[in-house]
C-alpha cells in the first residue's frame, strides 16, 4: 500500500526513534543530491523530488527494520555514508524516498594487526582508519581524494580506488569480508579469510553495488606495512600524452609495481605542475615505496627504463614529493572549490574511465577534440592517466567550463551530460569501459547495457533477485 510522507516518517519514528529521523527542509533538500548536481546545493535551488526523511542508523538491526519497512511498502532508499558521491548516486528521483545514513555507525570493531586485517562499521571515515592503523605502524593502503571525507560503507559500495592503486589495488583487491543487509531485512555476512574458492566469489555481488542491491553495514579490509621512510618519487617532463601511455606500458609490463605511476596532459599539468613544467608539457610522475629494498630496486628500474626515454626530462624529486604532500580534499578544500564556484559560475568537473593499452590515447584524443568542438563555454579539458595494470589504465578526464546563459539548475544538462556523453560514446567506440572508479550514479546509466553487452543479463538478474520489488537506490546501474 502507497503511504504518506507522514506514515513514512511515523513508520520510521517507531523503528528508530523521533530523534534519528531528520525531517527539516534544508537538510531533506541538501539530501536530495550530491555532487553531480552540487550547483543546486551552492546556489540553493532544487529540483529533485525531495525524500521523505533522512534516517540516522545505529546498528545493523536498523537497517534490517527500515529496509523491511520499506519493502513492505515499496518505498525507495537512498543508502549514504560519506556523502561524497560525484554521479548522482545519491540522488532521490523519487518524492518520499527513505535517505538511510549510516555514518553514525562509526566503530572501528577491531584492528588485527597479526592477521593484518581491520573490521569497522560503514559509517568509519577512511582517514580515521588510517590514522588508527598508523599508530601501529600499518596502512589501509587506499587513500582516494576523498578519505578524510568518505566513509568505508561508501567507499566499497562504490569500487572505489586510491592513489597508490598500483601498488595495493583498488578497494575490491583489499575487502577481506562485510556485512550487508538486502531487501526484506535479510541480513548476511562473508566471512574474513585469505582465499575462497568454494563457488563465485560473493563479495563481488556487494562491492560496487551503489546502494542499488543491498546495505553495506560492516566491513574488513586488508592491512599493509607503512613505510614513508622509504618513499621515492621521480618525476619527468616529455611533449605528449602517447609518449607518456608508452612509458607507463613498459613500467607496467616490465613486471614494476610503483605504488603511483601518473602521466597528465599539457592542460592537467598546468594546474598542479607549473612551477616546473613550461606550458604544453605534460608530466610523468612515480612513486616507489614498500620495504628499502623493494622501493630501491623499483625507482632503480623505472630509471633505467626512462633513461631509454631522452624525450623524457627529469626534474626535481622534491617537486613530486611536495604535490603529493597535499593531494587530499578535506572539508576546507571542498568549501573553498564551493565558494569559487559561486563567486565564477567556472566549474571543473572530472570523468574517469579506462582501456587497454592499444585504446587509451585513441579514447583520450578523440574524447578531448570532440569536447572541445562540440561543447561552449570550455575553459580546459584535459586529463590525466593515475591507475595503472598490466593490460591497460585509466584516463581521468578534468574539465572546466563557464556557466553561461542558464541558470545553475541546467548546468548538467547543458554541459556536464553532454560532456559525459561525449566520453561515454569514444571510450564504447575504443572498447573501453565508461567508469573506471567514480561509480554509474545515475548519470552514467544510460550507457549501462551498452557498457555490459549481452553480460548485462548476469547483472539484471542480480537486480530482479535480490531487490524484486525495486526499492534500492531506484535510478542508479539500473535504468528506471
Ligand atoms: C573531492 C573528492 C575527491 C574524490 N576522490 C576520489 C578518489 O580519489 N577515488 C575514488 O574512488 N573516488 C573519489 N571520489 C568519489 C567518492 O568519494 C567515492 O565514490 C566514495 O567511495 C564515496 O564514499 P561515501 O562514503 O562518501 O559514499 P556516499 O557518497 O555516501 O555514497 C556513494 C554511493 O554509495 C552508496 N552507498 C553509500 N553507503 C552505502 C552503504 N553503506 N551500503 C550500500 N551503498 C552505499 C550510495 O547510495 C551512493 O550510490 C571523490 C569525491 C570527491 C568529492
Amino acid at each position: 500500500m502507497h503511504l504518506s510522507r507522514e506514515a513514512i516518517v511515523e513508520g520510521l519514528q517507531r523503528i528508530v526513534g523521533p530523534q534519528d529521523v531528520v525531517t527539516d527542509e534544508a537538510v531533506l533538500r541538501e539530501s536530495s543530491v550530491d555532487n553531480f548536481r552540487k550547483l543546486e546545493n551552492i546556489f540553493g535551488v532544487h529540483t529533485l523530488p525531495m525524500p521523505a526523511a533522512v534516517v540516522m542508523a545505529r546498528t545493523t538491526q536498523e537497517v534490517a527494520e527500515v529496509l523491511t519497512f520499506a519493502d513492505e511498502h515499496g518505498i525507495n532508499v537512498v543508502p549514504r555514508t560519506g556523502h561524497t558521491a560525484t554521479e548522482g548516486g545519491l540522488e532521490t528521483v523519487v518524492a518520499d524516498s527513505i535517505v538511510l545514513d549510516g555514518s553514525a555507525m562509526n566503530q572501528i570493531l577491531s584492528l588485527d594487526a597479526y592477521n593484518m586485517q581491520a573490521t569497522c562499521q560503514c559509517g568509519v571515515p577512511l582517514q580515521v582508519l588510517e590514522d588508527r592503523a598508523r599508530e601501529q605502524g600499518l596502512t589501509t593502503g587506499h587513500s582516494p581524494q576523498s578519505k578524510p571525507v568518505a566513509h568505508m560503507g561508501g567507499l566499497v559500495a562504490t569500487r572505489s580506488i586510491g592513489q597508490f592503486s598500483t601498488l595495493y589495488g583498488g578497494i575490491e583487491d583489499m575487502v577481506v569480508g562485510l556485512e550487508a543487509v538486502f531487501p526484506g531485512g535479510i541480513v548476511t555476512r562473508i566471512k574474513n579469510v585469505p582465499r575462497r574458492a568454494a563457488g563465485p566469489d560473493i563479495r563481488h555481488v556487494v562491492v560496487g553495488n551503489e546502494g542499488a542491491l543491498c546495505y553495506i553495514t560492516e566491513v574488513t579490509v586488508k592491512l599493509f606495512p607503512y613505510l614513508p621512510q622509504n618513499n621515492t618519487f621521480l618525476g619527468y617532463t616529455l611533449d605528449g600524452m602517447k609518449a607518456g601511455f608508452e612509458v607507463l606500458r613498459e613500467v607496467m609490463t616490465g613486471g614494476y609495481r610503483p605504488s603511483v605511476a601518473r602521466v597528465y596532459d599539457p592542460g592537467d599539468a598546468g594546474l598542479h605542475f607549473s612551477h616546473f613544467a613550461e606550458a604544453g608539457e605534460c608530466v610523468l610522475l612515480f612513486m616507489a615505496e614498500g620495504p628499502a629494498g623493494i622501493a630501491r630496486a623499483t625507482a632503480e628500474g623505472i630509471e633505467a627504463i626512462l633513461a631509454g626515454h631522452r624525450e623524457c626530462r627529469r626534474v626535481d624529486s622534491e617537486f613530486i614529493a611536495t604535490w603529493f604532500n597535499d593531494l587530499c580534499w578535506g572539508p576546507d578544500k571542498i568549501a573553498q572549490e564551493d565558494e569559487r564556484i559561486r563567486q565564477t559560475r567556472n566549474v571543473n568537473r572530472t570523468t574517469e574511465i579506462s582501456a587497454n593499452w592499444s585504446a587509451i590515447n585513441d579514447i583520450y584524443e578523440s574524447a578531448l577534440r570532440r569536447i572541445v568542438a562540440e561543447i561552449p563555454d570550455i575553459t580546459m579539458a584535459g586529463g590525466h592517466s593515475s591507475h595503472s595494470y598490466i593490460n591497460g589504465t585509466n584516463m581521468y578526464f578534468n574539465y572546466f567550463y563557464n556557466v553561461v546563459d542558464c541558470g545553475p539548475e541546467e548546468e548538467v544538462t547543458k554541459y556536464y551530460l553532454p560532456i559525459i556523453r561525449i566520453i561515454c560514446e569514444e571510450t564504447l567506440r575504443f572498447g573501453g569501459s565508461i567508469v573506471h572508479h567514480h561509480g554509474v550514479g545515475k548519470a552514467r546509466t544510460p550507457w549501462i547495457k551498452d557498457e555490459y553487452q549481452s553480460s548485462y543479463f548476469i547483472l539484471e538478474t542480480l537486480k530482479t533477485a535480490f531487490d524484486p520489488h525495486g526499492i534500492m537506490n531506484k535510478g542508479t546501474i539500473f535504468p528506471t
